[in-house]
């Protein structure tokens, strides 16, 4: 039994067809769990869709009346970047309120991880890059309503930059001081790191520069990778990013956005990550969060790793690290 809940349904299923997103991938990230023996059935809980009201505490009415009548444009559809259907906005739905229920259960236990969610890409007013409904801010914006929280921090793993995110949570930001140089050369190459305050929710994103989504609104902290980027100099730039969003900030959640697509052989990917550097990725938020006494709570966001298996494992790997982490019960 893990000290921890995973958030799961089979409803998480997005059923956009044959699709380079491999919407299967939550079932088989799920059985893999248990069948490997990391998990236990009893670990699981069944999240419920969030309200309307929740939705909206993000998105505006328009766009969420939109998506409920089936009115959106053409083009709005081809920016969304998967087929509309009525079922794909239940998932949607059912995305946000497993991102809520993690967040809940975060507070609870320390951790807990949906096994799905994390479309860092929607925008209060539209959809893109797969990502209809910003399940994260959601669940943000939902426990900073029932007074559970004050303030959050996302830590956006995923390749592609947190667009909607930095852009849902720009607030009153005002640019800072520089931050600090000690960020460690790269060879060649120096990625270039971003730094804005934050209002209540302070936004770190750690992405390939060189990558969707071509406009890339400032987060409070964006680390612009360059191409190929390998484990150990991509370890150093999380453990710098963490560091400095911890100093100018004191979250009373972390958001983990643990993207698989970081890996060297993701299909939408450039970053050049191993396996093992993206379970150590993953250790290293857990160990920074467990330190410093954060609840943190997970979600999966994209991974297209050209095996299907890859993509499961690296999921599963999350799962395995926040196991090491936060320890086994006895
Ligand atoms: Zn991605």
């Amino acid at each position: 039994m893990l000290p921890f809940k995973l958030i799961y349904s089979d409803e998480y299923y997005l059923p956009i067809g044959q699709h380079v997103f491999p919407a299967e991938k939550y079932r088989r990230v799920a059985r893999h769990l248990i069948e490997s023996g990391v998990a236990d059935p009893s670990d699981f809980l069944t999240p419920q869709p969030a309200s309307d009201q929740d939705i909206l505490l993000v998105h505006t009415p328009a766009y969420v009346n939109k998506l409920k009548t089936g009115t959106l444009s053409a083009r709005e559809e081809m920016q969304l970047e998967v087929p509309y259907s009525p079922e794909l906005v239940r998932a949607f739905w059912l995305a946000a309120g497993g991102s809520i229920l993690a967040a809940q259960n975060a507070l609870k236990d320390g951790v807990a991880i949906s096994i799905g969610g994390g479309f860092h890409h929607a925008f209060p007013d539209h959809g893109e890059g797969f990502c209809m409904i910003h399940d994260v801010a959601v669940a943000i914006r939902r426990l900073q309503r029932d007074n559970k929280i004050r303030t959050a921090m996302t830590v956006d793993c995923d390749v592609h930059q947190g667009n909607g995110t930095a852009a849902i949570f720009a607030g009153t930001r005002t640019v800072s001081d520089p931050l600090p140089s000690s960020a460690p050369p790269v060879a060649g190459q120096r990625p270039l790191m971003r730094g804005t305050h934050a209002g209540d929710v302070f936004t770190i994103s750690l992405h390939q520069e060189n990558n969707y989504p071509a406009w890339k609104p400032p987060s409070s902290i964006d680390v612009d990778l360059p191409d190929g980027i390998t484990d150990d100099d991509y370890l150093a730039w999380l453990d710098n990013a963490l560091s400095s969003g911890l100093r100018q900030f004191e979250p009373d959640l972390i958001c983990y956005i643990a993207g698989a697509d970081p890996y060297h052989e993701d299909q939408l990917g450039g970053l050049g990550l191993t396996m093992e550097g993206l379970k150590r990725r993953d250790e290293l938020v857990f160990r920074v969060a467990k330190t410093r006494g954060i609840p943190v709570m997970v979600t999966y966001a994209g991974g297209y790793a050209r095996r299907v298996e890859d993509t499961v494992t690296i999921h599963c790997n999350t799962v395995i690290a926040a196991k090491e982490v936060f320890g086994a019960k006895a």
